[in-house]
């Protein structure tokens, strides 16, 4: 039924079977995660793992890609259902549930893609995929819509989740002003209840969606500039001092930190076998940051 020609003609007849093959997972089927999915459905990836607990309810009406006829559908079934009208060929496995109790559905994926809000189940697909040396693109929008980053994350090649939060998401999840405390951060550092525009949502998920290709297509197409993206959807001072225009943005390199309690050497070389009183060293012995370091103030250092 669909026919593939301009994707073809636009990436060429290796790169569509390469996406064809492709098996990717996005957890998180809200207002970003649903339209990366339909986004890379269109794109030619060929093999999807949609994971979501949440049913559709009228107030994602206003930003989401499944209109009223999915109303009360769990979200991850809904995405099923559009998808295979894009891609009636597409290999499609849903889990109507939370991706932490299935960690097995990430086995094998050649790609994760998160789509959920909370901090805290970012931090733990974070440990999951380091686990299976799965490469993860996270994306966050900023209150109101104002704005928003995506990133791309390879176990031990560049940093982990944590130390990339460490740097952009200081202190979220931690209103205590201690210094960012890995394990204890909660799940209140979602953004889920903001009002945004769907225009904006998606921006930043159109965003994700082409790291993900990217990704997927390896060397097929030019490097990336960085492995971060912070997109302005209006003028937002994203590098202290200098004001980035709307639907601009700022690529950054985050860099993995050696003494991270997640990804760090130490923690490596330690294995599975540490002890709590073992860990407790390490967490006092890792130097500390300066917590009210703000990710601007960071970015003009580095720039
Ligand atoms: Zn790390």
């Amino acid at each position: 039924m669909t026919d593939w020609d301009r994707v073809r003609r636009l990436m060429g007849e290796d790169n569509l079977t390469r996406l064809r093959q492709a098996h990717i997972a996005v957890v998180g089927l809200g207002s970003g995660g649903g339209f990366v999915a339909l986004s890379l459905a269109m794109s030619g990836v060929g093999r999807f793992t949609l994971v979501d607990p949440e049913e559709l309810e009228p107030v994602n009406l206003t930003r989401h890609v499944a209109d009223s006829r999915y109303l009360g559908w769990n979200k991850a079934e809904a995405m099923a259902d559009l998808i295979r009208h894009r891609n009636p060929d597409a290999q499609i496995t849903v889990a109507k549930d939370d991706i932490l109790k299935h960690p097995e559905l990430l086995d094998g994926i050649d790609l994760l893609v998160v789509g959920v809000d909370g901090e805290g189940t970012k931090y733990k697909l974070n440990e999951l995929c380091l686990a299976r040396n799965v490469t993860a693109i996270y994306a966050g929008v900023y209150a109101r819509g104002e704005g928003g980053d995506t990133c791309i994350i390879r176990p031990y090649d560049g940093p982990c989740y944590a130390c990339w939060a460490a740097e952009l998401r200081d202190g979220m999840g931690d209103q205590s002003g201690e210094e960012m405390d890995y394990g204890l951060i909660q799940d209140n550092g979602t953004l889920k209840a903001e009002p945004a525009l769907w225009v904006h949502v998606v921006r930043v998920a159109a965003a994700q969606a082409d790291l993900a290709l990217s990704v997927l297509l390896g060397g097929a197409r030019p490097a990336l500039p960085a492995n971060t993206l912070v997109m302005a959807n209006q003028a937002l001072e994203i590098v202290a001092g200098q004001t980035t225009p709307a639907h601009s943005g700022v690529w950054a390199n985050i860099a993995r930190d050696p003494h991270c309690l997640v990804c760090g050497d130490r923690l490596r070389v330690a294995d599975q076998s540490i002890s709590l009183d073992d860990l407790s060293d390490m967490l006092m012995a890792a130097p500390s940051e300066d917590d009210t370091d703000s990710a601007a103030r960071r970015l003009e250092d580095e720039a």
